[in-house]
C-alpha cells in the first residue's frame, strides 16, 4: 500500500525524523479555514497524490501569506496532475498539504529499501537529491551510496557516520543526521514496508535538516500486524478493486477487454501472458480461489462486468479440489443471476472435466468451450474484436 505524502509524514514524526510544521490537510468539501496558517511564513502547499515529480506538474507552489495558501490549496483541490511518474495517466488532487516553507541550501535522497538479490534491507542515497533517482542511477551511478543492513541489529552507528561523511553532512548537523539514519531504517523495519523515502531530505539555509518529503511503500501481506494502516483507504485501488477485497476475491484492474476469471494465481498469470500472447490484452487479473464456489463464480462475474472496457469474458479454470462439473454446474448457476451480455468463453480442464463440458454444453448458455487455454485465448480475442 502506498501512503500519501501526509500520511507518511505522520508517520515520520511518531519516529522524530525533523520536519517542517505542518497546518493541516484538506480534502474535497473541506472548509479552507480547516488549516491552521500563522506566522511569518512562507508556506508550501503540496498536492496530495501518489507520484513523484509534482513540483514539475503544478502541484507544489509556494505561498507568501495565509490567504494566498488557503487561495493556492483551494485552486489545487480537484485539479488533475500528470507527471513522469503517472504513466501518461492524470491524477486527480482529492487533498492538500499545507505546511511552512523554508529556503533551501542543499537537497539530498535517502532512501530504505530491500535489497532482495543480496536479501536484506539497504540504504540508498545521494548527495544530489531532489531529482529523479532513477535518473541519476542511469546517469551518474557513481553518485549513489548503497548500504547493507542487518534487518535484526538496525543501522549501526559507523554506518550512519560513514553516510553522513559521504553525503557530506555538515558538522552541525551529523548528529541529527546520524539519528535520522538510524530512525528512517526503524520505520523501514517497524512498518514492514518495501521502500521509505526522503526525497528530498535537506539542508536549509538558516541551517537545518528536514525531510520535505515522504513516500512510504508498505507490503501489504503484513498488513494484518498494522491496524491502523488496514483502517486507511488504499488510496491506488479503484472502486471495483475496493469491492473485490471486500468479498475476497482477488482482483486487479488492467487495461485490456478481455475479463479473466481463474482459480489460482499462477494460472491467473498465465492466461494474462496467453491472452497476451493470442494479440489480446486482459482487463483484469482475476484469482477466484482455490475452492471456488456458485457464490464466489457469482461474484466474479459481477465484479468483472462493472468494468466497462469488458468486451469478452475468458473462464479458465482447472478442477483440482474442485470438480470440474461442479464448476461447470457453477457457472451456469451464476450465469442465471448475473446478465452476462459479452461473449464468454470457458476452458475447463481436470478432474470430470467431460462431464463439466456436458453441463455447458447442455445448459443452454451462449458460450463458448475451448480445449485449451491457447484455443481459448484465441477465441477470446477474437470476440473480443
Ligand atoms: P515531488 O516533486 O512530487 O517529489 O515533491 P517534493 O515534495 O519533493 O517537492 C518538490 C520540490 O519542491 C522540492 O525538491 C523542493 O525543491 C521544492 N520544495 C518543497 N518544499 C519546499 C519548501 O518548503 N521550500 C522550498 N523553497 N522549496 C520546496
Ligand atoms: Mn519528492
Amino acid at each position: 500500500m502506498k501512503l500519501l505524502e501526509y500520511e507518511g509524514k505522520e508517520i515520520f514524526e511518531r519516529y522524530q525524523i525533523p520536519m517542517l510544521p505542518r497546518c493541516g490537510v484538506i480534502k474535497i468539501g473541506d472548509c479552507l479555514e480547516k488549516l491552521h496558517i500563522d506566522g511569518p511564513g512562507p508556506w508550501v502547499v503540496k498536492a496530495q497524490v501518489l507520484a513523484g515529480g509534482r513540483g514539475k506538474a503544478g502541484g507544489v507552489k509556494l505561498a507568501k501569506t495565509p490567504a494566498e495558501a488557503r487561495d493556492l490549496a483551494g485552486k489545487m483541490l480537484g485539479m488533475k496532475i500528470i507527471t513522469h511518474q503517472t504513466q501518461g495517466k492524470a491524477l486527480t488532487v482529492e487533498e492538500v498539504l499545507v505546511e511552512e516553507a523554508c529556503a533551501i541550501e542543499r537537497e539530498i535522497y535517502i532512501s530504505a529499501v530491500m535489497d532482495r538479490k543480496a536479501a536484506c534491507p539497504a540504504i540508498i542515497a545521494s548527495a544530489e537529491g531532489g531529482m529523479s533517482i532513477e535518473e541519476l542511477a542511469h546517469s551518474h551511478p557513481e553518485k549513489i551510496i548503497k548500504v547493507a543492513v542487518d534487518a535484526e541489529a538496525g543501522l549501526l552507528d559507523f554506518q550512519a557516520r560513514q553516510l553522513a561523511f559521504d553525503l557530506r553532512i555538515p558538522q552541525k548537523n551529523f548528529r541529527e543526521f546520524t539519528q535520522l539514519a538510524k530512525q528512517l531504517v526503524k520505520v523501514f523495519i517497524e512498518m514492514d514496508a518495501n521502500l521509505v523515502e526522503i526525497n528530498p531530505l535537506i539542508i536549509s539555509k538558516d541551517g537545518r535538516l528536514l525531510a520535505i518529503d515522504s513516500k512510504i511503500v508498505t507490503d501489504d501481506n503484513a498488513l494484518f500486524r498494522h491496524k491502523d494502516l488496514e483502517a486507511k483507504p488504499d488510496h491506488e485501488a479503484s472502486e471495483i478493486e475496493k469491492e473485490a477485497k471486500a468479498i475476497g476475491i482477488n482482483y486487479i484492474g488492467l487495461d485490456g477487454d478481455i475479463g479473466c476469471m481463474v482459480n489460482g494465481a499462477g494460472l491467473a498469470m498465465a492466461t494474462l501472458d496467453t491472452v497476451k500472447m493470442a494479440g489480446g490484452d486482459a482487463a483484469n487479473f482475476l484469482d477466484v480461489g482455490g475452492g471456488a464456489t456458485v457464490d464466489q463464480i457469482t461474484r466474479a462475474f459481477q465484479i468483472i462486468l462493472k468494468d466497462s472496457k469488458v468486451k469478452a469474458v475468458l473462464v479458465n479454470i482447472f478442477g483440482g479440489i474442485m470438480k470440474c462439473d461442479n464448476i461447470a454446474a457453477g457457472v451456469v448457476e451464476a450465469s442465471k443471476k448475473v446478465k452476462i451480455n459479452v461473449p464468454l468463453i470457458v476452458r475447463l480442464e481436470g478432474t470430470n472435466v467431460e462431464e463439466g463440458r456436458k453441463i455447458l454444453a447442455k445448459s443452454g448458455l451462449k458460450l463458448e468451450q475451448a480445449g485449451s487455454l491457447w484455443e481459448a485465448a484465441q477465441k477470446a480475442v477474437k470476440a473480443a474484436r
